[in-house]
């Protein structure tokens, strides 16, 4: 098990317990979360080490890795995400401002954002640890996708953009990173991070219930400011944030079904609503968070 006796991100003494969850997904495990008193930042304490973490995502329900799942969540998921993929290559292309380029995708799971931008003409690699998921992205889009362990054999300032599509609050050691994706940007080039945001209405109102604090899966819950204090300490200038408001419909319904409410579908879709129009009226208090990073030009 990992213990942080400090705070992972701004190194401080006083972290003190913030919320009991439990990992509803898979194993029914507690986990606890802890804060930061002096930069607020929110990780999972006492998580199973990176060797040992793989039994938690052994499900066949786990859904970035597989696609054949027919449950009515699973469907709600597939029609939000299709909908999604043409929205972020369209944002892919306008804050690049390439029609196409050269794109590494990590985490990059069965490939389906990978594969569309391909399709849009842009050259294309993906990282994924999930053998399972590596293959099937291979074999049915044709993709090139490399096992985490050959990050380092790319070819330093080679990329226009970076995408991590929920993927940081995996990572066990995140700065380690953002320092390969800062060699891995050409100079001036994009990072596009995507993170549940744990200071949005849903997580507020779900508490230990909220779906994607996925513990022990996610390691690392941030909010805005947090984030702003990793992506400084990464070297990278925050240009904007965005949202995609598909994500908190889904996530309402999950957090729903694990406080075991009656009819988790019909009150997770009225609760969502709520919180997406608030969130477009108040982008930090969105369900989840696109970070747009900047690699400095003269880096
Ligand atoms: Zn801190």
């Amino acid at each position: 098990m990992v213990h942080h006796y400090a705070c992972p991100l701004c190194s401080a003494e006083k972290i003190l317990i913030h919320l009991n969850c439990r990992d509803y997904f898979l194993s029914g495990e507690p986990f606890a979360l802890f804060k930061c008193s002096d930069c607020g930042f929110v990780f999972t304490q006492d998580y199973p080490e990176a060797h040992a973490i793989g039994s938690y995502y052994e499900s066949d329900e786990y859904l970035s890795h597989n696609d054949s799942s027919t449950g009515f969540s699973d469907r709600i998921y597939r029609l939000a995400r299709n909908f999604m993929l043409h929205r972020k290559k369209r944002m892919i292309t306008k804050i690049t401002g390439l029609k196409k380029g050269k794109l590494l995708d990590i985490g990059s799971g069965s490939g389906h954002f990978a594969a569309t931008m391909k399709n849009g003409g842009w050259q294309v690699t993906g990282i994924e640890i999930n053998e399972k998921a590596r293959n099937l992205s291979e074999s049915k889009h044709g993709l090139e996708i490399l096992d985490p362990k050959k990050i380092n054999t790319l070819k330093t300032a080679s990329f226009d953009c970076i995408t991590l599509w929920h993927v940081l609050e995996h990572f066990h050691e995140p700065f380690e990173y953002y320092a390969e994706i800062m060699r891995l940007l050409k100079p001036g080039g994009i990072c596009v991070t995507a993170l549940p945001n744990c200071n949005s209405y849903d997580a507020r109102h779900y508490r230990e219930f909220w779906a994607a604090y996925d513990v022990p899966r996610h390691l690392w819950h941030f909010t805005p400011s947090s984030f702003a204090v990793f992506s400084k300490k990464a070297g990278f200038a925050t240009e904007k944030i965005m949202n995609l408001p598909a994500d908190v419909f889904y996530i309402s319904f999950v957090s729903e079904k694990y406080k075991e409410s009656s009819l988790p579908f019909l009150r997770g879709i009225i609760r969502a609503k709520f919180y997406a129009i608030g969130a477009f009226f108040r982008k930090e208090k969105s369900s989840s968070i696109i970070y747009i990073l900047r690699k400095p030009a003269e880096k």
